[in-house]
Formats: structure tokens, sequence, C-alpha cells
């Protein structure tokens, strides 16, 4: 089986008891309908209900079924990379546990695959069952990334995904701590098409992302792909302090020609305070990169797996030939 295995598909899971077992129903169907050898990737993000139990049920009937159990919860781009890290097939593909990404897609992506594309994302024409709330961060999020980053990001687009070997190789050598991975799948580059689909509702359970997270991952998202907020410094104190300058002259003015002179402090501790806002902002978008550094230079493992002994993590079969000018 070893070598044999064609296609993975990696499933990060956290606390996703109420529908892993639809989920395993579903692919197992699709994957089989394809005909060629396939492995079920479920990486077990540290959840703290029966579901890696559950997977293990599976593992002991199917051998195609394979379970990655990490420690803790280390977040959904970290058990992502671990399956990347462990997929042994020729195309991998990546997808939520919760049946929003419909399995059934499956075939399409292996056949836009076959016919040479080395990615084909599936892009969202629309999303069911989500609050309105959910449905305009998540636009304003991604027109946000594209307005401020240089790599070409596609719009609406999530994790679900299929990259062939290759590209899956070319991530993996990129080692940085705050991954986004839906912005390195654009930047290690090759060639790409999309596939559109309407994204259904959760199967069961909750969302796993509450705004706290969501609020963490745009953040990675616009941190690790671009500089821009941080020249906002700059830009803004240009602007901020031409208009104290056009102000300072006006009050000269009004002193001297002795027309509508303000009494008063009220003005004057406005603009302090708005000073200090925007200092302050900026001193957080500054802290916000150099926590980000700081994570780096730590250089801690991304994951710790509970049960390394029984997986074997996948060699790189092509040299990604990564130079520096
Ligand atoms: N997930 C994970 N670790 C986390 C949060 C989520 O592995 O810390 C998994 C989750 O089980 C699901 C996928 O990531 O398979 C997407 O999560 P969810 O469906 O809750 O996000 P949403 O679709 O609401 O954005
Ligand atoms: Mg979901």
């Amino acid at each position: 089986m070893k070598k044999n295995v064609r296609h993975t598909i990696i499933i990060p899971v956290y606390n996703e008891e109420a529908v892993i077992n639809e989920t395993y129903r579903r692919l197992t169907r699709v994957m089989e309908s394809t005909g060629e050898p396939y492995e079920l990737l479920f990486v077990n993000d540290g959840s703290r209900d029966r579901t890696a139990e559950l997977i293990e049920g599976f593992a002991e009937s199917d051998g195609c079924v394979k379970l990655l159990d990490f420690s803790r919860n280390f977040g959904h781009q970290i058990a992502i990379t671990a399956g990347m890290d462990y997929a042994r097939g020729e195309a991998i593909v990546i997808i939520d546990a919760d049946l929003q990404d419909p399995p059934e897609l499956i075939p399409l992506m292996i056949d836009k695959w076959k016919e040479g594309y080395e990615v084909v994302y599936a892009q969202r024409s629309k999303r069911k069952g989500e609050t309105l709330f959910k449905k305009w961060t998540a636009a304003m999020f991604y027109r946000t990334l594209r307005a401020l980053t240089e790599v070409n990001i596609p719009l609406d687009t999530g994790d679900f995904r299929l990259i062939d070997r290759k590209v899956c190789d070319a991530m993996r050598s990129v080692r940085e701590k705050n991954r986004f991975v839906r912005g390195l799948v654009s930047w290690v580059g090759f060639r790409s098409t999309a596939i559109e689909y309407v994204r259904e509702e959760r199967f069961a359970g909750e969302t796993k992302y509450p705004l706290k997270k969501m609020l963490r991952f745009s953040l990675d998202g616009i941190t690790s792909f671009s500089h821009k907020p941080l020249k906002l410094a700059t830009y803004l104190g240009f602007v901020i302090s031409f208009a104290s300058f056009i102000y300072l002259v006006v009050s000269v003015a009004q002193r001297l020609f002795n027309i509508g002179v303000v009494a008063g402090w009220s003005p004057l501790v406005a603009c302090l305070l708005l000073l200090d806002g925007v200092v302050l902002i900026i001193l957080g978008i500054l802290g916000e990169y150099v926590g980000r550094i700081y994570d780096e230079t730590k250089n801690r493992p991304l994951y710790i797996l509970r049960n390394k002994q029984e997986v074997e993590e996948a060699k790189p079969e092509i040299e990604v030939i990564c130079g520096v000018l």
C-alpha cells in the first residue's frame, strides 16, 4: 500500500464527533468511485470529545484511514500543515470535516489535475447557512487582503483545494510559524485553476472559528504577506503633521486679527487624544510584527504528535530548489 497511494485527503478535525461518521461515509463513497488508491488522513487537533476515538474505530476496519493525533489544539492551519507532512499521495486534497465543502467535488478536482493543473481551488459562489456577520466579515477580509498584499490570493476561496505533490513539497519547505495556508499556496506559484461551488451549511455541530480565532487568522493572513500596515504610520504621520501645521497657521492668524478665538481646552484635548489614539494603533501594528519575529526566532516545532511512532512522515520525492539571489 505504501507507494501506491494516489490521492490523499487531509481532514483537520476539532471536536467534530457530531459530523465525523457522515464525513467518513461520504468521503469513502466518493473516493471509492474514483477507483484509485487513496488515504483519508484525519488530523485531530486536540479534540476534547470522542472525535479521535471514532476515527480510530474507522481505522480498525479500513486500511485507508490514517490518524495524526496532536497533543493539544494547535490550530486549523497547523493541522493542515501536519497533514501535508504525512500525506503520501500524488494529489492532495484539503477539506473541512463539517461537510460545508462537498466531497462530491473531489472527482471534478481530480479531473482538472489530470488535465495538468497543479492547484485546483474551489471558489465559493454562494455561502449557505452562515450569519450575515460572518459573510460580511469574510467578504471584507478577502478584499482587504487583496488590496494589501502583493501575492495574488484568489477571492472567496477557503482551504478546500487540490494540490499536486510538487506544490505540497514546495509548501513544506516553507516553515514559517504563523501560517496562512491559502496565501502560501499562491506564493509558491504553479499552474492553477478554479471550480465554483455553493458552500453548504455545517452538517452538524458549531463553528470552531469564534470571532477571536477569526481575527487572529486575518492578522496572520495580512502580516505574513504584507508590510503595508507598517507604512501606515508614515502616511498618517504626514497627513497629521500637515493638518496640524494648517491649524497652527489658522490659530496664529485668529490671534493676530482677533477673530473667532476659541476659549477653553476642549479642542486641544480632543486633538491630543486623537493623536494618542493614532500613536497607540501604530504601536499595536508594530507589536504584531515584532511578536511574529519573536515566534520565528524561538524556532519551536509547529506541532507535537501523540502517536508519532504509528505514522510515517512523507519524504519529498522531488527536491524543491529554493534559490536566493
Ligand atoms: N478546525 C481545527 N482546529 C481548530 C479549529 C477548526 O482543526 O482550532 C477544523 C474544524 O474541525 C473544521 C475546519 O477546521 O474541519 C474548519 O472549521 P469550522 O468549520 O469550524 O470553520 P468555519 O467553516 O465556521 O469557518
Ligand atoms: Mg465550517
